[in-house]
């Protein structure tokens, strides 16, 4: 079971990317460094769901 879900900027909120992950091995929200090219900088990006279809 692999779930869809996107990364989204902590400062501007605009989901810059898209991961999937294993529900079972990563259960927890997570958050990464990632480049928000709204921000032009290095931010952390948090886990937000995409709604399926
Ligand atoms: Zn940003």
């Amino acid at each position: 079971m692999r779930d869809t879900f996107k990364l989204t900027c902590a400062q501007c909120g605009r989901a810059n990317y898209v991961t999937t992950k294993n529900k079972r091995t990563m259960s927890e929200k997570f958050e990464i460094k990632k480049y928000c090219a709204a921000c032009n900088s290095h931010q952390s990006h948090k886990e937000g769901k995409i709604s399926k279809g």
